[in-house]
């Protein structure tokens, strides 16, 4: 089979392998989609460094072979999505139940002699339990969001917002679009913040209630004037860039939540804030790193049941 290898910054080779036995408890995937990550993005630009990789982590597949028994209701040829990031189970943060900031998750498994998880390969191996069957109608393109999606949805969570509470999206891209869709359906009130006019009006017709141009507008002024003079309860930050920080925490409500969803590059930037913000307002400036199994699963069932 067929395998796209990552050698160095924008360097890709398509090596001929073996086809991939599954041990007991595994399957053999076929792979039909795969979406791109940042973190393969910024490997692919040489900001991050874990090359040579075989990346590929938000897939769609089809069950070929199944390698012994599953309680699940699978079988050759059903559709799956997969979860391909390393839990290993053992540390001490998957025992305390946070399995998605693992202390082995970034052990690549090295199953094909090159680590990774390979998800831009024609088949790969996964674990039956990293498996979450989808019905036949779900479209592919769904299936691979996932992933991406169970990363939204622990960032969701984490902020537990109220009916009604306003909601300021830091960026449009995928990551702040499906933000934006769970948020709304968390009873939020959201505004996004967004340079790009095609992406403020799409967020709009999304269900957005206003979009700041924060190359032009004065962030902290606009967020003050569309919430009655309150500030932001939630904000959440769904773009890499460090400038963003201060002014997001300078508009935070009294209690108001704000969160790190992306990480921010170039790493050990550093921000300054004034600590006042944190006593006078009880604002709590957190963060979310990827999902954990049950974030996974919900995940799943969101897109299983077409609800995102
Ligand atoms: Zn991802
Ligand atoms: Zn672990």
């Amino acid at each position: 089979m067929r395998q796209v290898v990552l050698l160095g910054p924008r360097q890709i080779a398509v090596q001929e392998v073996d086809l991939p036995e599954p041990e007991p408890g595994e399957a053999l995937i076929r792979v039909e989609l795969c979406a791109l990550c940042t973190w393969e993005q910024r490997t692919y630009t040489g900001e991050e460094t874990f090359v040579p990789l075989l990346g590929g982590h938000e897939v769609t597949g089809r069950v070929e072979v199944i390698n012994g028994s599953t309680y699940l209701d699978l079988h050759p040829g059903d559709r799956v999505a997969i979860s391909l990031l390393n839990r290993c189970g053992q540390c001490q943060a998957c025992r305390r139940g946070y399995d998605n900031i693992c202390e082995h998750g970034f052990d690549l498994p090295l199953r094909y002699g090159i680590p990774g998880p390979a998800g831009l390969s024609e088949y790969l191996i996964a674990k039956v339990t990293d498996l979450f069957p989808m019905p036949p109608d779900v479209p592919p393109e769904h299936v691979a969001l996932t992933e991406p999606l169970a990363c939204v949805l622990r960032s969701i969570k984490r902020a537990r917002i109220h009916p009604g509470e306003k909601v300021v999206i830091i960026g449009m891209g995928v990551m702040g679009v499906l933000h934006l869709q769970l948020a709304l359906a968390r009873g939020g009130v959201v505004i996004v913040s967004e340079p790009n006019p095609d992406r403020r009006a799409a967020a709009l017709a999304m269900g957005a209630t206003a979009a700041i141009d924060p190359s032009r507008e004065a962030y902290g002024e606009r967020i003050l004037a569309l919430t009655d003079g309150w500030g932001a309860d939630v904000t959440f930050i769904c773009v890499p860039h460090a400038a963003v920080v201060g002014p997001a925490v300078e508009a935070a409500a009294k209690n108001g939540r704000v969160l790190m969803y992306s990480s921010i590059h170039p790493r050990g930037t550093k921000v300054e804030l004034d600590p006042n913000i944190f006593h006078n307002k009880e604002v709590v400036l957190t963060g979310t790193m990827s999902q954990s199994r049950r974030d996974f699963f919900e995940a799943a069932q969101l897109i299983a049941h077409g609800l995102v």
